[in-house]
């Protein structure tokens, strides 16, 4: 029997998938946004992984991880204990290419110090594709990355840890992290009685020789499977970090005792614990009393990846909205030559440039921080602003880009269903809304010249834009204000715009000056697409974003 006798009828009118395309070389403002910020000698390498997680292999990966959610099995059929969570081969082999690429990685050198060249931009890029495909597993690829800048304040746990998780290798087996290839590392802070106030933490450390025992729980801990969290716990000098494997150094698994996994929106790829801590074994990392000022190094970075997610997830939206656009016909016309739905499309692709070329020039901060005050100011003042902005501006964007597919964008079967349940998270983990706002006016207190030379130099790179000395002068202002945590929000979210305009001027100086003149100089409707665009820009925006 041939296959054709099946079919009902013949389907017609509908886009083709968006799948065998390489991420990287079709999405010219990320091209253009990596070369400016440092990373242009990547090209190639950059393209080869846009092939990749571009291909319909990994489109089927990130689905079916996604499909078949992680399991805990907290006891084995005679009722000894296992808190070992299974993942989905699918899960697995995302981890593993993440891996294999570095994402988790390589902005490290081999002693665990910041790689510097344009390692943070390049490493962006990736985790910006990967986004595209599949969100879920990167929490721990993040984490990974991150924890290294916690594990600096213990020099001796870095250089006994920096030869395992600086290899490419992926290793999932449940064994003692000194005998893995490679392994993960998480982070416990979040109790029940406090998230964002984590000095409310009540779980405690008492000392056991020169290890700690750890008695309490976390109501919120990823990627339970990691080799090691870092988790904050109270020392007799207060709050502090430490390193908890999940086995102890004699072999034994630790006393770390998984209740159940959180029922998500989204992230559903991902498994997020609530924990006991029974006496689990555990190192100091720093100093006892300032784990905060040792966990918000790692807190900095999963800051950044929140960011760089985000403006992933509002690209892939954008490229298949694209992508359905024109290949969908509404009264004999392609949807993309509609001049209604070019006005949405070409607002929603001016946005995905602003945020992409604004977050590799955060970045780019990251890398030169090192060596450069200015660029150290730049990261400290506008990490919390750009996690802000971008990530919060993800649900609404992805929300757009769903009902440019019409009802196809609203099933499961598409990526754009998953990706609006995923986006919501990058604002509220690692530091909230109203959070991200209130570090900008700490930063802003604690080192007020520098964050004045860094607004003064987002001005300088603005010169000329319509409408950027209006919002500079409302920013200062209301910064100054005494009740200055009551228009946080929209001082921040104008500083997110003022530090876009200044990223995409060294990109794309049209740009900048559309973005300018829809966002800082008119008041931007609250939907996409209600702006007056010309036609010209129109068409090389649509053009930028997808040819
Ligand atoms: C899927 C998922 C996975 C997670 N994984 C982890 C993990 O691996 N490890 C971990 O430690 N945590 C994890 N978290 C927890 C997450 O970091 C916290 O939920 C987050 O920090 C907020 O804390 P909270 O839930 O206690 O909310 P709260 O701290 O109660 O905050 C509630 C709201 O109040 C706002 N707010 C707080 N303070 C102020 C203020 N002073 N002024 C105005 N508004 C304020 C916040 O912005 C927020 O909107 C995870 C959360 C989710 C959803």
């Amino acid at each position: 029997m041939t296959q054709a006798s099946f079919a009902t009828h013949e389907v017609l009118n509908q886009s083709p998938p968006f799948e065998d395309v390489d991420l990287f070389a079709l999405d010219a403002p990320l091209v253009e946004a990596v070369a400016a910020n440092g990373g242009a000698s990547a090209h190639a390498e950059l393209s080869e992984f846009g092939q990749h997680w571009g291909s319909a292999a990994m489109a089927a990966r990130g689905r079916i991880a996604n499909e078949n959610t992680p399991r805990l099995r907290t006891f084995d059929s005679r009722g000894n204990r296992r808190d070992e969570v299974e993942f989905h081969p699918a899960y697995h082999e995302l981890m593993a290419r993440s891996a294999h690429a570095g994402v988790h990685n390589s902005t490290w050198n081999a002693e665990g110090k910041p790689a510097g060249g344009g390692a943070e931009v390049v490493r962006a890029a990736k985790f910006y594709m990967a986004a595209q495909v599949e969100t879920g597993h990167l929490c721990p690829i993040t984490m990974t990355r991150a924890s290294v800048a916690a594990l600096a304040a213990q020099p001796e746990l870095l250089a006994q840890t920096m030869p395992v998780i600086g290899t490419r290798a992926y290793d999932p087996t449940f064994a003692p992290w000194p005998k893995k290839r490679g392994m993960t590392l998480g982070m416990g802070m979040t109790e029940k009685q406090g998230g964002t106030d984590v000095r409310s933490n009540q779980t405690r450390a008492v000392r056991d020789g020169d290890a700690y025992r750890i008695t309490g729980h976390k109501w919120f801990m990823s990627a339970p499977m990691c080799d090691a969290f870092l988790v904050l716990a109270q020392a007799d000098e207060g709050l502090t970090c430490f390193f908890m494997p999940r086995f102890a150094p004699d072999g034994s698994v630790n006393a770390i005792q998984f209740q159940r996994l959180k029922d998500k929106l989204g992230n559903r790829s991902n498994a997020s614990s609530e924990v006991e801590f029974t006496g689990a074994y555990a190192m100091r990392v720093g100093d006892e009393g300032k784990g905060i000022r040792t966990i918000i190094q790692m807190v900095q970075l999963t800051r950044q990846d929140c960011a760089i997610a985000s403006a992933g997830l509002m690209r892939s939206g954008l490229a298949h909205a694209l992508h359905h656009a024109r290949h969908r016909s509404v009264f004999q016309k392609h949807l993309a030559d509609q001049p209604l739905m070019q006005a949405v499309l070409s607002d929603m692709a001016l946005h995905v440039e602003a945020s992409t070329a604004l977050v590799m020039r955060l970045c780019r901060s990251f890398d030169r921080a090192p060596d450069d005050p200015g660029e150290a100011a730049f990261m400290r003042l506008l990490t919390p602003a750009i996690k802000y902005w971008v990530c919060k501006s993800a649900p609404g964007f992805l929300y757009e880009a769903m009902e440019c597919l019409g009802g196809n964008g609203y099933v499961e079967e598409g990526i754009l269903a998953r990706h609006f349940r995923e986006s919501p998270v990058n604002a509220i983990w690692e530091g909230s809304g109203n959070v991200m706002c209130l570090d900008v006016l700490r930063a802003l207190s604690r080192e007020a010249e520098a964050a004045s030379a860094v607004l003064q130099g987002l001005v300088e790179e603005t010169a000329g834009l319509p409408g950027v000395a209006d919002a500079a002068a409302s920013i200062g202002k209301a910064f100054r204000r005494p009740d200055s945590e009551r228009v946080a929000r929209l001082a921040v979210e104008r500083l997110a715009l003022l530090a876009a305009a200044a990223a995409l001027n060294k990109v794309s100086p049209h740009q900048a000056e559309l973005f300018a003149v829809t966002r800082l100089a008119g008041n931007h409707a609250s939907m996409y697409g209600a702006v007056d665009l010309a036609g010209d820009d129109i068409r090389a925006l649509l053009e930028r974003a997808l040819p």
